[in-house]
């Protein structure tokens, strides 16, 4: 018995069913249920919701996550010999944990979840960005899950939480901030994993807005933050003069000086560039 539930302790569960961590699948493992259920406590209240957690391994953070309520949880996991481990734990919580196997970035998990949805995980570190990205970026806002609560490298997430100023500050901080809210929560040190990562780790919560903070359209200011940030040491009269006709005009309607950097321009201004390419492109 292991504290928070009847099941046996992860050290035993990876002994048991041969999990030695690989690397090429960035398995580092939490094995301190407590740390997990903390993890799990910090994506918000979880009993009305369905959760979505990629990469459940050993299933640490799954128990976690069913043992501070969550109605229920939909697993996708890619390495084969973690099956018969979440089994037991599916078994120990009858009708609430379903597993599939298979790569995360191909499955599609929808037709399995019920809003609303959290998605909570310790992520693969390599396929973590494309994943949050993704999922930051659907056809339509608000998207299919109400709160994001991840593992990154803590250089990925303080690029996720930066202000700009930051040496952080960029793409992804705008993506994230414009129509999310975004903090870290909890920071690890690499001894919380089997084995150990070379770096620390921080967990993000992040929660959806209802509608973006400052209109505009995504597909503009993608444009913009992405041509901007490619060379973010250049002045933005120069790294966006392919974005648009007239940049320099348009930077100044919006009150921002053409020599300026993009790692100094808020997401309010730069939704306003936006705003004003998209009218004078309309006019
Ligand atoms: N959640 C577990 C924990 O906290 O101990 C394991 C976390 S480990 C960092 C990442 C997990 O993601 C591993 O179990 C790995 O097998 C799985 N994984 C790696 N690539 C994946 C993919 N493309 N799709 C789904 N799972 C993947």
């Amino acid at each position: 018995m292991s504290g928070i539930d009847s099941l046996p302790p992860l050290r035993e569960v990876i002994a048991t069913h041969g999990i030695a961590a690989k690397k090429a699948l960035g398995q580092n493992f939490l094995l301190d249920l407590n740390l997990t259920a903390r993890i799990a406590r910090a994506a918000g209240k979880l009993a009305e919701c369905d959760v979505l957690e990629i990469g459940p391994g050993p299933g640490g953070l799954t128990r976690g996550l069913l043992a501070e309520g969550a109605r229920h949880v939909l697993a996708i996991e890619k390495d084969p010999r973690c099956l018969p481990a979440l089994g037991e734990i599916a078994a120990a919580y009858p009708g609430r944990l379903t597993v599939i196997e298979g790569d995360a970035l191909a499955v599609d998990p929808l037709a399995h979840l019920t809003p609303p949805i959290r998605v909570s995980a310790n992520l693969p570190y390599n396929i973590g960005t494309e994943l949050l990205v993704r999922w930051l970026t659907p056809p339509d806002w608000p998207p299919f899950w109400t709160s994001l609560t991840l593992m990154f490298q803590r250089e990925v997430a303080q690029r996720i939480v930066a202000q700009p100023g930051d040496d952080a500050y960029g793409r992804l901080a705008i993506l994230a901030q414009w129509r999310c809210e975004a903090r870290i929560v909890l920071d690890l040190p690499p001894q919380a994993f089997s084995p150990p990562p070379k770096v620390s780790s921080s967990v993000v919560h992040l929660v959806a807005l209802p509608e973006p903070r400052y209109p505009a359209r995504p597909a503009t200011l993608g444009r913009i933050v992405a041509a901007g940030f490619n060379q973010r040491r250049k002045m933005l009269r120069a790294s966006l003069r392919g974005v648009a006709p007239e940049i320099e005009a348009h930077l100044r309607a919006v009150g921002i000086p053409p020599t300026e950097r993009a790692e100094q321009v808020s997401i309010e201004a730069f939704c306003a560039l936006a705003r004003s390419i998209d009218g004078a492109a309309a006019g």
